[in-house]
């Protein structure tokens, strides 16, 4: 099969350089290259032939000494004289005789050219290309008296497309018949028409020369012109008759002429016929198929260019025998055949093999480059973990050359490696990612990150290691952990690293006790809104500082929210050690911090939860150290610790708050009635309306735990509405009941600073037929602790409605007579605890006796609540108090029976003796039967 395709592929190959050869030859590409290598023979090849012909030139120093141009004719009627004196074979006048000069001079060149035989003596013809519409031939001749005694002959000269002369056409058609060249008609021959190659290896120097001016002055002895072929024409530069011609760059056309005509008497170079050709080419390129047939290719290369080397010495030789060979063909069939023989040489398998392994090399220079630009760092390593190469990332990461690594172990920078069983761990390592430490020496180490992969080969097995420098990314984790886990504004732990914290504690059976510590600071609510948020900032992180401080080495510090700290004390759960650490934390902070030259100083309140008692995880730890500091607060305390019973308390007041709307909604709720009796008449006008719910669980729920709960949430306003609803439909149904009171109902305070509540009482006293004027609303002075002019303006809305405002629990507070004014209050109820004690107490009877003088001159009514005994409420009247309410007249009660009660005692005149009727239970009442005593 492989001699089978060796063989076909020659054998194409060898037909492919033959027609190659042969087509080429005759391309006019190789034409060219045919005639340079004619000038390189020609030149090679310069010789000097035995020759006739003699050349007189008008040259330089001709031109010079005779002094004059165009010279007399009679100049070149000697010349021609002396030429027939001399028996000259022939004269070629290469001088333009077409137009005549003066008459003497031209009859004397006349009668020269007439001395002549007519073969002998040669005039030019020179045939012209008019320029014009149609594009013919002009003629030049002599003027007929010169032409009449002469041979005209064409002196043109056809240079090829390069503008080179190298032939010359024998004859030329002018007029009816035919003119010779100037070699033809000097040398004899026929005229054929065909051009003829002018030989250039003929040297110039093989003719003889004469300057125009020695043979006319007879300087020249007439022997030496005898026989000969005589050729006067310009060889002066300056006269401007030279052409290009090969081998001498350019020739004076006399001279061309004659080396024409030379070439003509020597006889021209022949080419080689085609016959010859042929076979010489067929020959050749069968010896040379056969001398390639089995060597290698740079062999056959040496052949191939000796045979080009003895392609032009033949080509040389035959020049040499004035034989014209076509070379090219021979060069252009020896590549030929080489080429052919190298392709068929190149079997298919080697073919490939070549192919692929120029692929792998490109392959193979990809990934260097991969490797080689790769971030992370590559290395190598055989069997015994023997590092075999390394990349640029690697040698950096080891901080040595790739030559030092190579005579080192991977197990000198990855101990673990090596430790845990060199290559072995190695293999087991392979597809894993696993994290290691890089050591350096001196100390120095980098977190990797390394990913293993084996290849089997041949000789064995090979690692690659590819490791992730880890510094950076581990730098990102612990930022980002330190950021997770404290507070950007003060450093401190944050409450997610506090639980945890605590959380670790808690599971660690060691444990046995612990503390965790809810920090509030007082003020800082009230600086932030005062002095702005930088100010509140800087007082956090004072009392970061100061806190952490007290806290170093004795616990953790974090921040939980806003102004909310917390402590994870590790104590011995000693009450006495928790005491003095909350004194050190108080005491840290009493020295007032600076900002802006302001001092301001910090409170600090703390509630305590402890380990295992108050909790056994941080949920719960942190979750009641939060209630016990609201429980110091509650009652305005540095410190408490977590008490679980208060917290019950709480518990239970938080699923209050969670059934009041549903006893709302389902009308659970009741008022009861308390009269206000005036203490002069000792009749009832006035009733104060008081919220009662009988729980189905709790029973009876006082309205003081009730309404504080409900205060700060959004179920005020329900409560409220519902409270003036049922006051006002109560009052609607007494009256239809023929008792006309009115009703006082118990405002919070915060109503008062909402805008929206006059509309609402405005739409509930349309709502039912009550005179406004009937209802009275109870605040505290509290009212006034919030935003004033807010309060001020709900007042002035509910009064303008016709409504009257009075101040409950008067004496508690803080009350402006301002306000009180401005308000226009129309009573004031004295608190219940100045009333209480009056008997035993001076002071509360001053309070009392002040307030009344305060009243009567604001022009109010003053009311005393908590009246409970005879003596005070004779006390009251003496004093002038316009109304006394309590227990001693009547307890709250029911409609029914407030009905009743204020029927009863409004239709009795005279001093009642009210203390008996209300001495029963609320119950007795309701069933009349206090009533019927
Ligand atoms: P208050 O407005 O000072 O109401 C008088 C409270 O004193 C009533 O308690 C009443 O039962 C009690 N009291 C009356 N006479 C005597 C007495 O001689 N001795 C003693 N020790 N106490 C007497 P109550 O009904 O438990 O109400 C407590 C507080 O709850 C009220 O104090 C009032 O501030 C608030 N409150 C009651 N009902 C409402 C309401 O409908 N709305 C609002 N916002 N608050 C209400
Ligand atoms: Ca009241
Ligand atoms: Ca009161």
């Amino acid at each position: 099969m492989k001699t089978l395709w060796t063989a076909s592929g020659w054998a194409a190959a060898a037909l492919l350089a033959f027609l190659a050869a042969f087509g080429a030859s005759s391309s006019d590409a190789l034409h060219r290259w045919d005639d340079l290598l004619v000038e390189k023979y020609s030149q090679w090849s310069q010789r000097e032939v035995p020759s006739d012909i003699v050349v007189i030139g008008i040259d330089s120093r001709s031109l010079a000494e005779l002094n004059s141009w165009p010279w007399p004719r009679r100049h070149h009627a000697r010349v021609l004289d002396f030429l027939r004196d001399a028996s000259a074979r022939h004269a070629f006048v290469d001088i333009d005789f077409s137009s005549s000069s003066n008459a003497q001079d031209d009859a004397l060149l006349a009668a020269a050219f007439a001395r002549w035989n007519r073969q002998q003596v040669i005039l030019p013809l020179f045939l012209q290309a008019t320029s014009g519409s149609e594009a013919r031939l002009s003629l030049t001749e002599p003027l007929p008296a010169f032409a009449k005694s002469a041979t005209l002959a064409s002196v043109n000269l056809v240079p090829d497309k390069d503008a080179i002369v190298r032939r010359a056409e024998s004859s030329w058609s002018i007029r009816n018949g035919t003119a010779p060249a100037v070699f033809v008609a000097l040398a004899g021959g026929s005229h054929t028409g065909e051009a003829m190659p002018i030989d250039f290896s003929i040297s110039p120097g093989s003719f003889g020369y004469y300057s125009y001016v020695d043979i006319l002055q007879g300087r020249v002895p007439l022997e030496e012109l005898r026989g000969k072929t005589v050729l006067i024409g310009a060889t002066a530069l300056e006269l401007g008759d030279m052409q290009p011609v090969p081998v001498h760059r350019s020739l004076p056309g006399v001279v061309i002429h004659a080396l024409a005509t030379q070439t003509a008497i020597s006889g021209p170079v022949k080419p080689v016929s085609t016959v010859v050709s042929l076979t010489l080419l067929v020959a050749w390129t069968a010896l040379l198929a056969w001398l390639m047939r089995h060597s290698r290719w740079s062999v056959n290369l040496a052949i191939t260019t000796g045979a080009t080397v003895a392609a032009l010495g033949i080509g040389l030789a035959a020049f040499a025998l004035r034989m014209r060979f076509d070379v090219m063909p021979l060069v252009v069939a020896a590549s030929g055949n080489f080429i052919g023989v190298t392709i068929a040489s190149l079997d298919a398998a080697r073919l490939r093999s070549a192919i692929l392994a120029r692929l792998a090399r490109r392959r193979q220079i990809l990934f260097d480059s991969v490797l080689e630009s790769s971030y992370d760092a590559i290395l190598c390593v055989d069997q015994s973990g023997a590092i075999v190469s390394a990349n640029i990332a690697a040698q950096s990461m080891l901080d040595s050359h790739v030559d030092q690594l190579r005579s080192r172990n991977i197990s000198a920078f990855l101990p673990d490696i090596g430790a845990i069983g060199g290559p072995g761990e190695l293999a087991a390592m392979n597809g894993r990612i696993l994290e290691r430490t890089i050591h350096l020496g001196d100390d120095r180490s980098i977190p990797v990150e390394i990913s293993t992969t084996v290849a089997e080969h041949d000789e064995g097995r090979h690692f690659t290691l590819i490791l992730r420098d880890l510094r950076e990314r581990k730098k990102q984790e612990a930022a980002l952990l330190h950021q997770a886990t404290h507070d950007s504004l003060t450093g401190l732990l944050n409450r997610l690293a506090l639980f945890e914290e605590v959380d670790r504690l808690a599971k660690n059976p060691d444990t046995r006790a612990m503390a965790v510590l809810s920090l509030n600071l007082s003020r800082f609510k009230a600086v932030n809104d005062t002095l702005g948020h930088a100010a509140g900032d800087a007082m956090l992180c004072y009392a970061a500082w100061r806190l952490s401080a007290v806290m170093e080495g004795h616990g953790a510090l974090a921040r939980m929210d806003g102004d909310g700290f917390a402590i994870l004390a590790r104590c011995d759960g000693n009450r006495e050690h928790l005491l003095q650490l909350v004194h050190s934390l108080g005491e840290s902070l009493r020295r007032p911090f600076d900002f802006e030259g302001i001092p301001i100083g910090v409170g600090l309140t703390v509630g305590i939860a402890c380990f295992p008692k108050d909790g056994t995880d941080a949920v719960t730890l942190i979750k009641n150290a939060g209630i016990a500091v609201q429980r110091a607060k509650t009652f305005s305390e540095d410190f408490s610790f977590y008490d679980p019973d208060a917290d019950q308390h709480s518990v239970r007041r938080l699923a209050l708050l969670g059934e009041l709307q549903a006893a709302i909604d389902s009308d659970s709720l009741e008022l009861h009635y308390q009269p206000k009796v005036a203490l002069r008449t000792g009749k009832v006008d006035n009733v104060e309306a008081l919220l009662r719910w009988s729980h189905p669980v709790h029973g009876s729920v006082s309205p003081a735990e009730m309404i504080p709960l409900i205060e700060p949430t959004e179920m005020l306003r329900p409560l409220t509405d519902w409270t003036i609803r049922r006051a006002l439909e109560q009052n609607c149904a007494w009256a239809k009941q023929g008792l006309h009171v009115g009703i006082a109902v118990n405002l919070s305070a915060r109503l008062l600073q909402d805008f929206a509540f006059p509309d609402r009482l405005a739409a509930l006293l349309a709502a039912h037929d009550v005179m406004p004027c009937m209802l009275e609303l109870e605040i505290t002075e509290s009212a006034m602790l919030m935003d004033v002019g807010r309060a001020l303006h709900v007042g002035r809305r509910i009064r303008e409605l016709g409504v009257s405002l009075s101040i409950d629990d008067y004496g508690t507070g803080f009350s402006s007579l301002s306000y009180l004014r401005d308000l226009s209050v129309s009573a004031l109820k004295l608190d219940r605890t100045f009333v209480d004690d009056l008997e035993n107490s001076p002071g509360n009877r001053f309070i009392v006796e002040s307030t009344l003088k305060l009243a009567h001159a604001l022009n109010l009514v003053a009311v005393a609540e908590g009246v409970s005994t005879q003596w005070q409420t004779d006390y009251l009247r003496n004093l002038g108090y316009d109304f006394g309410q309590g227990y001693f007249f009547s307890r709250p009660l029911d409609a029914a029976a407030c009905l009743q009660w204020i029927m009863a005692r409004n239709g009795q005149k005279g001093d009642v003796r009210a203390h008996e009727i209300a001495s029963g239970s609320e119950s007795a009442m309701r069933s009349g039967s206090a009533l019927t005593r």
